[in-house]
C-alpha cells in the first residue's frame, strides 16, 4: 500500500461552517432575534432585565421594556477601549435597586390587602455578596424602605456596623459567636442602632446575658429555631433536627426559663429561622412558616414581649425561566409575600397573638439578577465535518472499505441499521489501531470518516420520523468544544460545585441563527472545568450542549455572557489554577446611555502568588540570578536575558487571564 496515492485528509478543525448546515432548521436568512430569544428562553428567565434588541444584541434594562435600555455588546467593546479586559464582570446596580424595591412593594401590598397590623422589614445577608460598592449601593438604595443588614460572621459585623447608617434598618447577628463578637454588637447600639443578636446555639445565650450584665447595656435577643418541616432543591440540610444551626423545641423552653429566671424575658424580641436557599416550592415556603408562626405564638404567650419573626433567605431565582425544578421556583415574589404575610395572619390571630414586624433575609433573590460575566471565545476543538476524507479502495484495509460503503449507501430507509455500524465503527478503530492493524494515518482516515457519515446522518436523521434518539446522540457526538476565557472555579463555581444551572448565550449575533451545538471549555487544566448544562426551551429540561454561532480562530471576537451570577458566585470563587478575580465594573443606565461608576481591577499575577506565598521581587531575583550564570556560560546573551526579565515582570504585572496582543 503505498502512502502517495492514499493519505487521507487529516480531520479538519476549525472550519467555518457553510450557509446550509446540518443542524439549521431553518435557511439562513429566515432566522429572527425572537427564533433567538426562544431558543435561550431570555424572556423567561431575564425577567424584564435582559432581552434581545432589534439589532441582535443582547440588551439590559433594568426597569423593564419601558425603561432605558443599554446594548450589552456595544458597552463591552467600549469598556474594551478603555482598557478593561475580557472576561469582565459587569454589575448594573439599577437592576438592584429595582429588585429591593420590587420585594418591598410586594410586602407593601401583602400587608394592605390583608389590612395586616406588623410592618415589614427587609435584610440584606452580606455573605450572599460581600463586595463593598455593592453593599454600599444597597445600603444607599435601600434607605428609603429601611433596608437592613445581616451578619453570619465576626468579620461581616465589622463589615455591616462600617457601612449601616439607616436609622430604622435592623442588624441581624447571626453566625457562630465569641464574646467579642457579642460585645462588640451590644456596644453598637449606643450608636443607635437597632441590632438584634440571635442564639444560633444555647451556649450562646449565656455569653449575650454575661456580656450585657458587664457592659450594662441591655440585650436585643432573637431564637433562631430548629424547624422539622425541610425546604427542598439543592440547599436543604439548612433545616431539619440535624441542622447545623437553631434550637430545639426544648433548648427554646430551657432559654425562656433561663431569661425569666433573671428578669430578662422582654429581651427576646425575635424568632428567626431559615430553611435554605434556593427554595424551589411555595409549598415548604408554607409549610415551614406555619410551624414557624406556631413557635413565635407561643413564645409570645409563654410572655416574652414578641415584635419580630425572621423568616430567613429562601427566596428562590428562576435561573431556567421554567418555573420547574431545582434551577426554577413555582412562585413569584408577590405570591412568597402573600404567603408569609397570610400564614402569619391567621396562625396570629387565631392564638390572640398581636402580628408580628416581618424579617425577610432574602440574599439571592435581591443581587442574582445584577451581574453578567462576559468573556470571549478563544478557539473550538470543531468536530463538524462536511467533507469526506480521501475515498477508501480495496487496497485499504477491510474497516476502512466499510465506512465507505456505510457512507456512500446512507438513505433514510437504512438509517437505523447504519447508526448502529457507525457506532461499531468507532470502537473497531480504536482497537485496530491499539492492535497494529490500523497505522496513524489510517486512524486518522477512520475518526474523519466517522464523522463526515454522523454529519451526512444528522441531516437525513432530522428529516425522518421517528429518529429523536438518532438525532439526539449525534447532535452530542458532533458537538463542538468552545474554548472560553474564563475559568468556572473562580466565576460560577455553583455551576461545578453543586451543578447549577446559570443561563448562558451569546450576547450578540443574533440575527443569524446560532446553528452549532456546543459544550464550554474554560482556561483552567482541570476536566471539571466546563459548562455542560443548558437550558432546553423546548422541554424545560437540562441539556448538555448549547445553540451557538460557528466560530474560527481570526474570526472578530466573539462574546458570550454568563447571566443572573450576582448571588454567591463571586465569594465563593476560587484560584483553581491561579486565575484570579476577573475585572469587574459598575454600570449605571442613564438618559443618553451610561456612566460606569466604578472599576475594579481584577488580581494581578503577583497578587494571585501572593495567596500562595510567593514575592515578586524573590521571584524576579531568582530569575535574574539564572540569567547571569547563563551569561556567564555564553547561553544566553545579555540582550536576550533583559527581555527574558522584561517578559518575566510584565507577566506579573498582568492579569491571570487570556489578553490580547497590543
Ligand atoms: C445564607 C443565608 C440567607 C440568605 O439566603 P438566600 O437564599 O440567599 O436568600 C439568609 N439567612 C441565613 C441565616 C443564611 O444563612
Amino acid at each position: 500500500m503505498s502512502l502517495e496515492t492514499n493519505t487521507p485528509n487529516p480531520p479538519s478543525v476549525n472550519k467555518s461552517a457553510p450557509a446550509t448546515h446540518a443542524f439549521a432548521k431553518t435557511t439562513a436568512n429566515q432566522w429572527t432575534v425572537e427564533d433567538s430569544a426562544k431558543i435561550y428562553g431570555i424572556n423567561n428567565w431575564g425577567n424584564g432585565y435582559f432581552r434581545i434588541n432589534n439589532d441582535g444584541n443582547v440588551a439590559v434594562t433594568p426597569k423593564g421594556a419601558k425603561g432605558n435600555s443599554l446594548d450589552l455588546y456595544e458597552l463591552t467593546q467600549e469598556l474594551q477601549d478603555r482598557g478593561i479586559r475580557v472576561p469582565i464582570m459587569i454589575r448594573f446596580p439599577d437592576i438592584i435597586n429595582e429588585r429591593v424595591h420590587l420585594l418591598h412593594r410586594c410586602f407593601q401590598k401583602a400587608i394592605a390587602d390583608h389590612s395586616y397590623a406588623g410592618q415589614y422589614r427587609g435584610v440584606y445577608p452580606i455573605k450572599v455578596n460581600q463586595q463593598r460598592h455593592l453593599v454600599q449601593e444597597l445600603v444607599k438604595f435601600g434607605r428609603d424602605v429601611n433596608l437592613g443588614l445581616e451578619c453570619g460572621s465576626k468579620p461581616e459585623l465589622l463589615v455591616v456596623l462600617s457601612l449601616m447608617n439607616s436609622p430604622e434598618g435592623v442588624i441581624i447577628c447571626n453566625g457562630f459567636k465569641d464574646v467579642e463578637y457579642i460585645e462588640t454588637a451590644l456596644l453598637a447600639q449606643k450608636i443607635g442602632r437597632e441590632i438584634i443578636i440571635v442564639v444560633d446555639r444555647k451556649d450562646e445565650l449565656k455569653l449575650i446575658v454575661d456580656a450585657g450584665k458587664k457592659l450594662n447595656i441591655k440585650p436585643k435577643i432573637g431564637f433562631r429555631a430548629k424547624l422539622n418541616t425541610q425546604g427542598a432543591g439543592k440547599w436543604v440540610d439548612s433545616a431539619g433536627a440535624r441542622s447545623k444551626f437553631g434550637l430545639t423545641a426544648m433548648e427554646i423552653v430551657e432559654g425562656v426559663e433561663y431569661l425569666r429566671k433573671l428578669n430578662m424575658l422582654d429581651c427576646l424580641e425575635l424568632l428567626h429561622y431559615h430553611i435554605g436557599s434556593q427554595v424551589p416550592s411555595i409549598q415548604s415556603i408554607k409549610s415551614s412558616l406555619r410551624e414557624a408562626a406556631r413557635f413565635y405564638t407561643e413564645l409570645y404567650n409563654l410572655g416574652a414581649k414578641m415584635k419580630y419573626i425572621d423568616v430567613g433567605g429562601g427566596l428562590g431565582v428562576d435561573y431556567d425561566g421554567s418555573g420547574m425544578g431545582d434551577s426554577s421556583v413555582n412562585y413569584s415574589e408577590q405570591e412568597y409575600a402573600n404567603d408569609v404575610v397570610s400564614t402569619l395572619q391567621v396562625l396570629c390571630d387565631e392564638k390572640g397573638v398581636p402580628h408580628p414586624n416581618i424579617v425577610t433575609e432574602s440574599g439571592r433573590a435581591l443581587v442574582a439578577h445584577h451581574s453578567v460575566l462576559v468573556f470571549n471565545v478563544m478557539g473550538v476543538n470543531n468536530l463538524f465535518q462536511q467533507d469526506p476524507p480521501a475515498t477508501a479502495t480495496k487496497k485499504d484495509p477491510a474497516l476502512m472499505q466499510e465506512m465507505q460503503y456505510v457512507f456512500d449507501k446512507l438513505t433514510s430507509e437504512n438509517l437505523n441499521e447504519c447508526f448502529n455500524d457507525l457506532m461499531q465503527t468507532k470502537t473497531e478503530t480504536l482497537n485496530q489501531f491499539t492492535y497494529g492493524v490500523l497505522n496513524l494515518t489510517q486512524r486518522a482516515w477512520c475518526e474523519s470518516m466517522f464523522f463526515a457519515i454522523a454529519t451526512k446522518m444528522l441531516a437525513l436523521a432530522q428529516v425522518t420520523p421517528d429518529c429523536d434518539d438518532i438525532v439526539a446522540e449525534l447532535r452530542e457526538k458532533l458537538c463542538d468544544t468552545y474554548f472560553c476565557n474564563f475559568s468556572v472555579f473562580q466565576s460560577v463555581p455553583d455551576s461545578w460545585a453543586v451543578g447549577q444551572l446559570f443561563p448562558v448565550m451569546p450576547i450578540h449575533n443574533h440575527k443569524n441563527e446560532p446553528c452549532h451545538e456546543a459544550t464550554l471549555a474554560d482556561l483552567t487544566c482541570d476536566s471539571d472545568g466546563k459548562i455542560e448544562k443548558f437550558i432546553d426551551t423546548e422541554t424545560g429540561e437540562v441539556k448538555k450542549t448549547l445553540r451557538i454561532h460557528p466560530f474560527k480562530e481570526g474570526d472578530a471576537p466573539y462574546f458570550l455572557g454568563v447571566f443572573l451570577t450576582g448571588a454567591y458566585q463571586e465569594i465563593l470563587g476560587d484560584l483553581h489554577n491561579l486565575f484570579g478575580d476577573t475585572d469587574a465594573v459598575h454600570i449605571s443606565i442613564t438618559e443618553s446611555g451610561y456612566t460606569v461608576d466604578h472599576y475594579v481591577p481584577g488580581d494581578t499575577v503577583t497578587e494571585v502568588l501572593t495567596y500562595v506565598q510567593f514575592g515578586r521581587a524573590e521571584m524576579v531575583d531568582n530569575v535574574r540570578q539564572f540569567t547571569e550564570e547563563s551569561i556567564a556560560s555564553g547561553n544566553i546573551t545579555k540582550q536576550e536575558a533583559k527581555n527574558l526579565i522584561r517578559h518575566y515582570e510584565e507577566g506579573l504585572s498582568g492579569y491571570t487571564y487570556l489578553e490580547e496582543m497590543e
